[in-house]
């Protein structure tokens, strides 16, 4: 690789994304709706009070606040989506040219990267991970041209489990002038530091968290985009104004309030995967069980698609990952509650 220029992330922005004015909603000039003295006539709203008659906040104020606190990050590194989804969609319109610029993703990892780069007619190129999953960094490098804007690094990796060596993607990071996406989705689960620590000194750095995993909040869609605040402010150019509902707003305050939930769940449900790895050993048809640094097990079977079957059949809905590559006949598990997770080993056991 040529030597590295200095990061700018106005060279990867899209050219008419650059001269966008974010849309200015009625809820963006006057926000305190609940103030008793305003009278609110400037968003044709139903003035009949029943808690969501009213816009949410286009910035989630109050939420990011708890969440900004909660990560040890600012305000203005934050930008919150109907899930992670969302923020992912919001990366590629931002900075990928459609028809012109590439990504580059990691299989086997999480399919929602290529879906997106489909939707958005950006080419995909794939770098297997090693056979062992961990990141081939010397092709992942040569894979990388002038068009190439965004590195996505799933960190704890679905659905292998594993998380990626530091210096691996310390050196992704320094060597690559483009933006790098490091999914954590799993990171509440994970053994290692978040990234966010170290987000200051990588200006090209995008952390991606979500609530849908260990704050159990999959149901009301929230993903969490953390980054510069250059990177922040351009994101929000083209963020549809009410992308995070009123209810979801309120649901996610009181749900990452709640003292020490986080943690208790979290603790239980590693309990439970030691409990679940400790069991699989004992079932002569799982030839592998890969380590998990997140609360999904990858294990290999001798026949996915029939072991599959055989658990549906028995009212047992895993995910089958066969298809994927380097993940010939593999199942990924769930780890469940000390009940589910009984059934499934017992049941595994059964159709032996
Ligand atoms: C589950 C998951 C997400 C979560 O997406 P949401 O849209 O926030 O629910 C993101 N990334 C990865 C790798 C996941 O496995």
């Amino acid at each position: 690789m040529e030597e590295k220029e200095k990061f700018d992330i106005n060279n990867l922005v899209r050219e008419n994304v650059k001269g966008l004015q974010p849309y200015s909603s009625a809820r963006d000039e006057f926000k305190e709706t609940s103030s008793g003295y305003m009278v609110f006539l400037d968003a044709n709203e139903n003035p009949f009070e029943n808690g969501i008659n009213r816009y949410p906040d286009p910035q989630q104020h109050s939420l990011k606040a708890i969440l900004a606190e909660r990560r040890s990050v600012k305000v203005e590194n934050l930008l919150l989506g109907n899930g992670s989804d969302e923020v992912l969609d919001l990366i590629f319109r931002a900075f990928c040219e459609p028809g012109i610029d590439n990504i580059i993703t990691l299989p086997p990892t999480y399919g929602m990267y290529k879906v997106l780069s489909g939707i958005n007619a950006i080419e995909n190129r794939e770098v297997l991970l090693s056979p062992d999953f961990g990141l081939n960094v010397s092709e992942i490098l040569e894979a990388v041209d002038v068009n190439s804007k965004i590195i996505f690094i799933c960190s704890p990796n679905n659905p292998t489990g594993n998380s990626f060596d530091e210096n691996a993607i310390l050196e992704i990071l320094v060597k690559f002038n483009g933006l790098v996406v490091i999914d954590e989705a799993y990171i509440d689960f994970s053994q290692r530091e978040s990234w966010l620590k170290r987000r200051v000194e990588f200006p090209n750095l995008i952390v991606i968290q979500t609530l849908s995993k260990a704050y159990g909040m999959a149901g009301i869609r929230l993903g969490i985009c953390c980054a510069s605040p250059e990177i922040i402010s351009i994101l929000n150019k083209i963020k549809p104004p009410y992308n995070v509902n009123e209810l979801t707003q309120q649901r996610a305050r009181e749900q990452v309030l709640k003292e020490g939930l986080l943690q208790t769940e979290v603790t239980e449900i590693l309990n439970q995967k030691r409990a679940l790895f400790k069991a699989l050993n004992e079932v002569d048809y799982v030839l592998e069980i890969h380590p998990s640094d997140a609360n999904f097990i990858l294990i290999r079977v001798d026949d996915a698609n029939k072991r599959y079957q055989q658990l549906l059949k028995k009212g047992i809905v895993v995910r089958n990952r066969s298809s994927q590559p380097l993940c010939d006949n593999t199942l990924r598990l769930t780890v469940g509650t000390s009940k589910e997770n009984v059934r499934l080993i017992n049941t595994l056991k059964e159709i032996n």
